[in-house]
């Protein structure tokens, strides 16, 4: 091997980050975002298992980023703030008075530590203020997205229309397909049961349940999931399939010649009592 001086190497993007999983409570996933040595995090909704990951991976935490203001993703935050003083990312407006950066559509993050870049999405749908982080990196892209796109499904509408999820979902459905998408519950074969109730025909989705069932069997989370399978899977992405639209009217939940965003709503509320 011959010698290259170090100043003709085309300087590489930086893609040496990763992203630790850490269970909370019953099915939350909390998000590490690190490279070794500092890490941020996503929707810390309990700060114990943080500062028990940070401590055993030996990480110092330099960020907290949050998705929304529901108690499962920002209630470890004043503990972790307590142990150190750094800067929270947050919402506008979801009324989060932890947030000492606020943000919104097409604000950027920066976390210098970790030569980290997040966009800034408005998702509101879930609550009103809920925002998701897209990092686009050649090559490799992430999404977290809180309880926006979940794997298989969506959150539920507590606060929002179901006009303003949709658009949300859409918004999402838009990244690259082989972007990962950090969504922060394992809901996954519970929304895939109802997938397949309102979409049998679906190859694709027949295959994932395999897949995502004998992870489950062995207690290994489904999720990252990439935009690229929520697209050929997730019934919430695919609304306006003509299968969806007659399993739908069969049920009785959709009147014969709904629009799509009636066939949406119809298809959120048969979720919700499914
Ligand atoms: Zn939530
Ligand atoms: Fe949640």
């Amino acid at each position: 091997m011959t010698d290259t001086p170090a100043n003709t190497q085309p300087s590489a993007p930086r893609n040496d980050l990763s992203v630790l999983t850490v269970p909370a409570f019953k099915d939350n996933y909390l998000w590490l975002i690190h490279d070794g040595r500092h890490a941020a995090v996503v929707d810390p909704g309990d700060a114990a298992p943080i500062l028990a990951a940070l401590a055993e991976h030996g990480l110092t935490l330099t960020a907290i980023l949050l998705t929304h203001h529901h108690a499962d993703h920002i209630g470890g935050v004043p503990a972790l703030l307590e142990n150190a003083r750094v800067p929270v990312y947050g919402p506008r407006d979801d009324g989060i008075a932890d947030v000492t950066h606020p943000l919104a559509e097409g604000d950027r993050v920066t976390v210098p530590e970790l030569g980290l870049e997040l966009e800034v999405l408005d998702v509101p749908g879930h609550t009103l203020g809920h925002i998701a982080y897209v990092r686009r990196t050649p090559g490799l892209h992430w999404l977290f997205c809180g309880d926006t796109l979940f794997a298989g499904g969506c959150g539920r509408l507590f606060e929002g229309t179901p006009v303003q999820m949709a658009a949300s979902l859409e918004k999402l459905a838009a990244l690259p397909e082989d972007t990962e998408v950090y969504c922060a519950h394992e809901y996954t074969l519970s929304n895939l049961r109802f997938a397949q109730a309102v979409e049998p025909g679906n190859e694709a989705l027949a295959l994932r349940v395999k897949d995502e069932s004998a992870k489950r069997a062995l207690d290994v989370p489904t999720v990252p999931t990439s935009i690229g399978l929520e697209r050929r899977t997730n019934p919430f992405l695919r609304y306006r399939e003509a299968e969806i639209v007659g399993e739908l009217v069969k049920a009785g939940k959709l009147a014969e010649g709904a629009t799509p965003l009636q066939a949406f709503a119809a298809l959120r509320e048969w979720k919700n009592v499914f």
